[in-house]
């Protein structure tokens, strides 16, 4: 057992989470934007990354208030 560090899709909030290995992770809900997609960072493509950093800065900011 370990932890795995996941970034919310939506607003790139990054927490921690026990990871059982070979097992999903159930995170919930993001405390910040109650989205519930989640990557690990180690996992999230480059794609993903793109369309994260794409995002207006001001659009953000509204979600980390
Ligand atoms: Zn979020």
């Amino acid at each position: 057992m370990g932890t795995l560090t996941i970034e919310c899709l939506r607003c790139g909030d990054v927490r921690q989470v026990d990871a059982p290995a070979g097992e999903n992770v159930d995170a919930g809900e993001c405390d910040r934007c109650e989205y519930v997609g989640w990557a690990s960072v180690g996992d999230l493509s480059e794609k993903l990354r793109r369309l994260l950093r794409d995002r207006p800065p001001e659009r953000r900011r509204l979600y980390a208030a």
